[in-house]
């Protein structure tokens, strides 16, 4: 099935097209012809599945464009409204379609002079009732769109929906999207939608198989350590780091950037202005890693963000679906790399269980599997490099003492002395411990020592514990082109003061005093 068959208008066609879509996502394809048929729809869709255009593709289409305001999107999140109604708007640029924007935080009356004069309206929810009992807009809009519903219910919003709803047209059409279904969300539908027809994308579908799973055990101590060899070796270039607090957030943040990587918090507690900033500059790439909470993310859609880390786990499987929905959008490749510790393992277990994939087990690079990694990137640039004819003079004057290797092997060890890896060599648990673990969980399950009942996924450990070198030769980070800097201009740690760690862990001191005489950071 392609866009064309569902026959939309030359200038949505021409819209669709200039996006670079070329053919629609499992949940559009359902979704689209239900809409555009005039019925109310549930819709269950993973994150980063499309959900955005399977409404309102099919909504534009069928715009009467009176001049009246004719759809309401109700959406969980301020940042969430902006990126909805700019996509909104780019599909319905061609159509002359205008889009306004309502969430708390910013003045009245800007928002209302443009919501007046907009045909679709994205608004969040506290807002939106506001204005709606003060009687500052009044709007029969006939298409209804709940979106990211589950997430609203998480943010306590029900109650202004039901009351929002109160002020809405009888005649209308309802739309309701949602990662998710928990029961008060099916009960809202229950309530407010009329006869709708169900589309859930599989189970199957449900874990985006573009996003590559993985998990490493470390102890509560190794956090950073693991994270940072983690970013180390995987060279992620767009990431975010998903903490449970807000105050892990911060330090882990401001812990960083001391070490000289490229970080910024995002919390509920920032102002709005400093949020947009903080995002702004994530999308731009001015920031390389996102510290945030989950529900400073909520819906968040920055199209190239290659890595997820859960540097704790949540507490459940919805918010990690949410968490790992960041990356893999939009039909690119992204990778969810979970630090857990072995208190955690037990809710690792039952997340594994409920999305129904696997997450693989992995070892934390040592010191030599990084520099192995960086080695090879580095040869490369050798390969690559274009020779200036002013060095010539510097090696001509060295060849005077030294002999040829014995220069390029002093200039390679300046070179890869920058990319000196820090921390200990052996971080976090091997492929055995993680093995003696989940047998011990089975059998705390199973009682009197027996091998437990089976139950969910079969794990790695049916087989005997897995090697890296059971999966041949693939390798996270083989399948991006080496960067052509080796690195280099990424920022790295220093070795600088590191500061007083909080878990007054007892570990010997790291090695210091390798790094090269160029620092960065
Ligand atoms: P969801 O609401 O399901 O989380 P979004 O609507 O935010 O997902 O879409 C995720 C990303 O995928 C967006 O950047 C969007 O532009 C892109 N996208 C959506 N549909 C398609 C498609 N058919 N082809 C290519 N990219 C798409
Ligand atoms: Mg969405």
């Amino acid at each position: 099935m392609e866009f064309k068959d569902f026959n939309f208008k030359d200038e949505l066609m021409q819209a669709i097209n200039k996006a670079g879509f070329t053919e629609p996502s499992p949940i559009q394809k359902d979704a689209i012809p239900i809409v555009l048929s005039g019925k109310d729809i549930v819709a269950q869709a993973q994150t980063g599945t499309g959900k955005t255009a399977a409404f309102g593709l099919p909504i534009l289409q069928n715009l009467r464009r009176d001049g009246s305001v004719e759809a309401l999107v109700i959406v969980p999140t301020r940042e969430l409204a902006m990126q909805v109604s700019d996509e909104l708007f780019k599909f319905g640029k061609f159509l002359d379609i205008k889009t306004a924007t309502v969430y708390g935080g910013t003045s009245y009356s800007r928002q209302i002079k443009h919501a007046e004069n907009a045909s679709i309206i994205i608004a969040t929810p506290g807002r939106l009732l506001d204005l709606l009992k003060n009687e500052q807009i009044t709007i029969n809009p006939r298409f209804i769109v709940l979106d990211e519903a589950d997430e609203m219910l998480d943010m306590g919003f029900l109650e202004d929906i039901k009351n929002i709803f109160k002020f809405m047209p009888k005649e209308r059409q309802t739309l309701l999207f949602s990662a998710t279904m928990p029961e008060p969300i099916k009960d809202l539908a229950r309530k407010i939608l009329i006869e709708p027809e169900f589309v859930t994308v599989t189970k199957k579908d449900m874990t985006n198989t573009n996003i590559v799973q993985s998990y490493y055990v470390v102890e509560e101590y190794e956090r950073d350590d693991a994270l940072m060899r983690l970013f180390d070796f995987k060279n992620p270039t767009k990431s975010i780091v998903f903490c449970k607090m807000k105050r892990d957030v911060d330090r882990l943040a401001t812990y960083l950037v001391s070490q000289g990587y490229s970080a910024k918090a995002l919390h509920g507690d920032l102002e709005q202005r400093q949020r947009e900033e903080v995002i702004r500059a994530f999308k731009a790439s001015t920031i390389e890693v996102l510290v945030a909470t989950d529900v400073a993310a909520r819906g968040l859609d920055v199209s190239d963000v290659s890595h997820v880390f859960n540097y704790q786990l949540p507490f459940d499987s919805e918010p990690y679906v949410h968490r790992i929905g960041r990356t893999g959008r939009g039909g690119k490749t992204g990778a969810a790399v979970s630090i857990v510790t072995p208190s955690e393992f037990r809710s690792l277990q039952k997340i594994q269980a409920n999305i129904g994939s696997m997450m693989e087990a992995k070892v934390v690079p040592t010191i030599d599997d990084v520099k192995s990694k960086n080695h090879t990137g580095f040869m490369d640039n050798i390969k690559n490099q274009v020779v200036d004819p002013a060095v010539c003079n510097i090696i001509d004057s060295l060849k005077e003492e030294f002999d040829l290797s014995t220069i390029a092997y002093k200039l390679a060890t300046i070179l890869t002395e920058k990319d000196q890896v820090k921390g200990r060599n052996k971080i976090g648990k091997s492929h055995q411990d993680i093995a003696a673990l989940i047998e011990r969980l089975k059998n705390d399950r199973g009682g009197n020592g027996s091998r437990g009942r089976s139950r969910g996924p079969r794990r790695d450990n049916d087989r005997g514990p897995r090697r890296d070198s059971d999966r041949g030769p693939r390798r996270d980070g083989d399948s991006r082109p080496p960067r052509n800097d080796s690195g280099a201009s990424r920022p790295r740690r220093d070795g600088e003061s590191r500061p007083p760690r909080r878990d007054g862990d007892s570990r010997p001191p790291r090695p210091r005093g390798e790094g090269g005489s160029s620092r960065r950071g």
